[in-house]
């Protein structure tokens, strides 16, 4: 495939019903491979499997909640067995936020949190890595955020695992470039989706968000997801070990 394609490639997108995860799935299908998705509702799954037939996307699911062990296993069984024992593509989405006080939280937001957003894409990356190798040119992405590289007041636990996320990115860079797959993090800022809209109806609150960005607008799901595509081409095949945000210039305002 050319070096702007992804045709023939097989990729596994976490999460991949709302948000970054469903632009992250449809940019990935639209330029050519085929794609495997989960979420944990079958009937939202439903829904978007019969939009992305429509749009002839390549597109396959599972019902699956990616905190629980076992249930990440059977879904790497499902990808070995569809995808004939290899995948080019990983792109570790799912992650969510409770948003309170440090000396707010229980031993179970604990624990959740570290589930939900570290452990399963560590787990993820386990289970996937002898089908990344078996491709050749693996790519794993990360969805971290910029709450990893900066302190942003939505809690300490979301900042940890994304923080932990950013320096997971360059261990497997170096352990894993000898089995030929690369793995990078998108760090994005605010962007509109359904773990956000909450926040982001406070106006107050979403006027303090874009004050501080330099492109004054909160971002979309899809000026992510262009960044995750081009990271899993043959055009970025130098690119390893990188988080990169995606932030509206946020990140590199000291006081504008
Ligand atoms: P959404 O909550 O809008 O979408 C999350 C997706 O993941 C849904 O498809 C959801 O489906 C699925 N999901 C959530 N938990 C699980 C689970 N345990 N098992 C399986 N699937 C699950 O989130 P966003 O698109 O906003 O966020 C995606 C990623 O981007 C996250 O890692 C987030 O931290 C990161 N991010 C988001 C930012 C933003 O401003 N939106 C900013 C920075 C980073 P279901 O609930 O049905 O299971």
């Amino acid at each position: 495939p050319g070096r702007w394609s992804l045709q023939g490639k097989t990729a596994l997108v976490t999460g991949g019903t709302r948000g970054i995860g469903r632009a992250v799935v449809e940019d990935l299908a639209a330029l050519g491979a085929t794609v495997h998705t989960c979420s944990r509702k079958e009937a939202e799954l439903g829904e978007r499997l019969k939009e992305w037939e429509a749009r002839g996307f390549r597109v396959t699911t599972s019902v699956c909640d990616l905190s629980v062990r076992d249930q990440r296993e059977s879904l790497l069984r499902d990808v070995a067995d569809l995808f004939g024992g290899k995948l080019d593509i990983l792109v570790n989405n799912v992650g969510t936020n409770i948003r309170k006080p440090t000396t707010d939280f229980s031993a179970e937001e604990y624990s959740f949190m570290m589930a939900t957003n570290l452990e399963s894409a560590y787990h993820l990356c386990q289970l996937s890595h002898p089908l990344l190798k078996a491709s050749g040119s693996g790519s794993i992405v990360f969805i971290s955020s910029v709450c990893g590289l900066v302190a942003v007041c939505s809690g300490s636990l979301y900042a940890m695992t994304k923080g932990a996320i950013n320096q997971l990115t360059k261990n497997l860079a170096c352990e894993w470039a000898r089995d030929g797959i690369r793995t990078n993090s998108v760090a994005p800022w605010y962007i509109k989706t359904s773990l956000t809209e909450g926040l982001l109806a406070n106006k107050e609150f979403e006027g303090t968000v874009v004050s501080r960005t330099p492109l004054k607008r909160v971002g979309e799901p899809e000026e992510v997801s262009s960044l995750v595509a081009f990271l899993c081409m043959p055009g970025s095949t130098y690119i390893t070990g990188q988080t990169i945000s995606v932030d509206g210039g946020m990140t590199v305002n000291g006081l504008y």
